[in-house]
């Protein structure tokens, strides 16, 4: 911070003391006319003129910024400290306040950029939710009010509106437990239980509790061929079933008529398992793979609601893989389908 493009006190110490000696020596051996005399003077001055200016330059300096750096030192340090770094310590040298100080900045531009992220995130939250909020109120206002103004005497009208309140009612109902959940993850509430477990089995309950949703599109459901044999994952069993849901949920949604999902699990060497659901539904196009884990992000918009879906899913699956210190990704072309993948620690050896 001192040193770029300006002169040290060092080099101002250096520079002033050789001009003034410099100036004394000719001085005397204009008048002496002894060079010996005229050198040894402008030695003699040069060294102390320049341990005086440099003296007075670094406490001139370092009086100035130690007001600076004492409001530094008091946000950093607790008063033990302070108490030790005056009086143990030997006091700072201008290059170590220096560093302290542009360290110092450093970290406030850094918590800066943190915070201003942190206001623009918070920014389009509230702007994503109220847009997600407003949609099925409205809906489920111009039902009722239908139905009040006269449309409740018609049968048949009054139950298809019952019907698609009910419908917006279930996606504000999504939507709450939805943002419930993520809030709570990303507050870092997340205690992870983990434990063994056979996620074959798991995954054979959660085709078993969505069977009915399969049927209605006739998807078949299945674990991959070879893949059969139990494998023993150390995670926590409830958040990933949240995971898995979401993942075999979504495959149904965005799943074609007649459609499949499979269920893949692989040993890898590392002591990791590999895990994918795969569907041959509607598949994600190329620009869209990098952005479906972000909140709200969807890729079909009319889908999604007409299906209920409250645009948090993947993002819930994202914070729990990664809250297991792992990664979710995602593999999709157009019309042909779309595996999502995750890896979990293979059976703890030491857990029960
Ligand atoms: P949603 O509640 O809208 O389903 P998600 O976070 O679960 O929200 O998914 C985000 C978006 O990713 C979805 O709206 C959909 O566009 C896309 N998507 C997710 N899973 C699939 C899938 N298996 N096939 C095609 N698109 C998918």
């Amino acid at each position: 911070m001192f040193n770029k493009g300006y002169l040290t006190p060092v080099q101002i110490a250096a520079i002033n003391a050789f001009a003034i000696s410099l100036l004394v020596g000719l001085a005397n051996f204009f008048f002496v006319h002894n060079w010996w005399i005229a050198l040894l003077t402008f030695l003699i001055l040069f060294l102390i003129s320049y341990l005086l200016i440099r003296y007075f330059t670094e406490r001139f300096i370092y009086r100035h910024i130690k007001l600076i750096y004492k409001f530094i030192a008091q946000t950093k340090a607790t008063k033990r400290e302070e108490f030790f770094n005056k009086s143990v310590l030997p006091e700072k040298s201008l290059q170590e306040v220096s560093a302290e100080v542009e360290e110092w900045a450093e970290q406030k531009k850094q918590e800066v950029e943190q915070l201003q992220q942190n206001e623009q995130y918070r920014k389009e939250f509230l702007q994503n939710l109220s847009h997600e909020l407003k949609t099925p109120i409205f809906a489920v206002q111009g039902y009722v009010d239908t139905l009040l103004s006269g449309a409740m005497n018609k049968e048949e009208v009054a139950r298809k509106f019952l019907l698609n309140t009910s419908r917006n009612i279930e996606r504000l109902v999504n939507l709450v437990g939805d943002l419930d959940e993520i809030s709570k993850l990303e507050s870092g509430q997340l205690q992870l239980q983990k434990q063994n477990f056979i996620i074959q089995e798991l995954v054979e309950d959660i085709f078993e509790s969505l069977s009915i949703k399969a049927t209605e599109k006739n998807i078949k459901t299945s674990i991959k061929k070879g893949c059969e044999l139990p494998i023993a994952v150390y995670a926590d069993k409830e958040k990933i079933r949240m995971v898995l849901i979401n993942l075999v949920d979504n495959a149904i949604k965005y799943g074609k008529q007649n459609g499949h999902i499979i269920f893949s699990a692989y040993k890898t060497t590392n002591d990791l398992v590999l895990i994918e659901i795969s569907d041959d539904g509607y598949g994600i196009a190329e620009e869209h793979l990098n952005r479906i884990f972000e909140r709200f992000y969807r890729t079909d918009l009319a889908r999604s609601r007409k299906e209920g879906g409250s645009g948090l899913g993947l993002a819930i699956c994202k914070h729990i893989i990664e809250a297991h210190g792992k990664s979710i990704h995602v593999r999709s072309t157009i019309d042909v389908g779309s595996t999502f993948g995750f890896t979990l620690d293979s059976k703890s050896r030491t857990a029960a």
